[in-house]
């Protein structure tokens, strides 16, 4: 079970085939693989990314999914 990498709360749901949504936060959560990237979705729908915040420099220390 994955958890939201900015609020930790374990209410995700998918919404695509790589694609999940926090209820408790709101951001968007794709997982490429076993990279994960977050982004924020703005008021007019387009996406900013949350990398910078979650996920800093490599981050290979971080997704362990399996
Ligand atoms: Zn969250």
């Amino acid at each position: 079970m994955m958890r939201c990498p900015n609020c930790n709360s374990r209410d995700i749901g998918k919404i695509g085939s790589h694609q999940y949504y926090c209820w408790s936060c709101f951001i968007e959560l794709t997982v490429n693989g076993d990279k994960m990237s977050a982004y924020q979705v703005e008021e007019d729908g387009t996406l900013s990314s949350l990398d910078d915040l979650f996920f800093d420099g490599p981050a290979e220390s971080q997704v362990h999914a399996n």
